[in-house]
């Protein structure tokens, strides 16, 4: 047979994906995987939320059709997921002038944000840049490539401090043209686990409406950063009151556990009820093109817990709770750390928010960790925080400091 295809290479493998196979196949019996970008118990194991249970449960009882959904997804659970993400910051709910639509999660919110952007904004470069915190999700570079949309950086970490480079962010941001397309990560930033502080947010969003650019904002661990729901959409809140017009992706893959589900949303905050349909029209031409509506169990998850006033109270609870084992394991790791001996300075671990810790161990240090004490994480020194548990904190501190302690 004559082969069609013999120009095709093989592509190189997922780094994460990559990384697990490795863990996966190691049969040391105290390896540990700090690569995985999902939650685990203290045990190690996937976690389901009992809302999220409760929910099924219901869910079975009502025998609803498998029917498609309508293409932006169900408005029960489209108005609970705006709600959620905007509460009543600037009246924008209540005055009509939010589209949200569901997306095939965050991934998906940030693919169909990009090819509306690509196709209707007036962008202010030749090139349709969109400005990334540098370093950002790896997966932020591809999705919006594949929109035609050209990714560019922004300061964002100081490795100095393993903190955020404020000043850094602001020049960059300050230098870029008027109106230029910004993304920001409105909680727990990954992979830095950094965020700017509630004053630090204020300066920014000064300068990003003097500059007139378009905030966009990546919101993937909103409640799972604090465990408050709240507090982790502070910054998306914060620019809707100052008047901006964000676009704001919802993910409920990390607090409701919802990874495979593939459940979240794209808000698109206008100045009116018209404009809000004039988008959400074409959002819906874009959609129905590349995967014709989304799918209805996650959605039905999502809205039976958040229209429930006992379910919605037992999320904000559980939610806590994920939240709050990974800011204690924080704790102990430093703890642990400073038992084992090491005289360096890891308190950015507790600084640091979310699933995600820049440990600020080298590429060697990592490569160490993983072929000595089958340690297992990214070579950029990303720790999963939901990886770390009481059997192994003290286990991963001493490897740390074993490695670390030639500096
Ligand atoms: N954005 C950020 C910053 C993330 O960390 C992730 C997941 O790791 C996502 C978006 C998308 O996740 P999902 O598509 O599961 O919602």
């Amino acid at each position: 047979r004559m082969s069609l295809w013999a120009h095709v290479q093989q592509g190189p493998p997922d780094p994460i994906l990559g990384l697990t196979e490795a863990y996966n196949k190691d049969t040391f019996p105290n390896k540990v995987n700090l690569g995985v970008g999902a939650y685990r118990d203290d045990e190690g194991k996937p976690h389901v939320l009992q809302c999220v249970t409760e929910a099924e449960k219901r869910l079975l009882d009502a025998h609803l059709n498998k029917e498609y959904a309508s293409i932006q997804g169900p408005k029960d659970f489209r108005d609970a997921s705006a709600k959620l993400a905007l509460a009543d910051a600037d009246n924008a709910l209540a005055e009509g002038r939010v589209t949200t639509v569901q997306s095939i999660s965050g991934t998906g919110g940030l693919r169909v944000a990009g090819i509306f952007l690509a196709q209707f904004y007036n962008f202010p470069n030749k090139d349709r840049a969109i400005y990334l915190p540098t370093p950002t999700w790896s997966n932020h570079l591809p999705i919006f490539r594949a929109c035609g949309i050209e990714p560019r950086t922004y300061s964002y970490y100081d490795k100095n401090t393993c903190g955020l480079d404020f000043k850094g962010m602001m020049q960059d941001l300050d230098k870029l043209e008027n109106g230029s397309v910004v993304l920001l990560h409105a909680c727990a930033q990954n992979p830095t686990g950094v965020d700017p502080t509630p004053e630090q947010w204020h300066e920014i969003a000064t300068l990003i409406k003097q500059k007139n650019h378009l905030p966009v904002f990546d919101m993937a661990y909103q409640g799972f950063a604090s465990g408050d729901y709240d507090k982790d959409a502070y910054a998306v809140r914060h620019f809707c009151e100052q008047g901006m017009l964000p676009f704001v992706i919802q993910s409920y893959s990390k607090n409701m556990g919802l990874y495979g589900e593939r459940v979240g949303a794209l808000n698109v905050v206008t100045t009116d009820p018209q404009q809000a349909s004039a988008i959400e029209s074409q959002l819906k031409i874009m959609i129905r093109a590349l995967y014709s509506n989304p799918p209805i169990h996650g959605a039905r998850i999502v809205a039976t817990v958040l229209n429930d006033n006992d379910l919605h109270a037992l999320l904000l609870k559980e939610t806590h709770a994920m939240a709050d084992r990974i800011t204690s394991m924080r704790t102990r790791l430093v703890e642990e750390l400073a038992k084992a001996g090491s005289k360096l300075d890891w308190s950015h671990i507790q600084r640091q928010i979310g699933m995600f810790c820049f440990s600020g161990l080298t590429e060697q240090e990592v490569q160490e960790l993983i072929s000595t004490y089958h340690i297992y994480l990214t070579k950029n020194g990303r720790i999963s925080m939901a990886g770390v548990s009481s059997g192994n904190v003290e286990y991963l501190a001493h490897a740390m400091h074993a490695v670390t302690a030639h500096r």
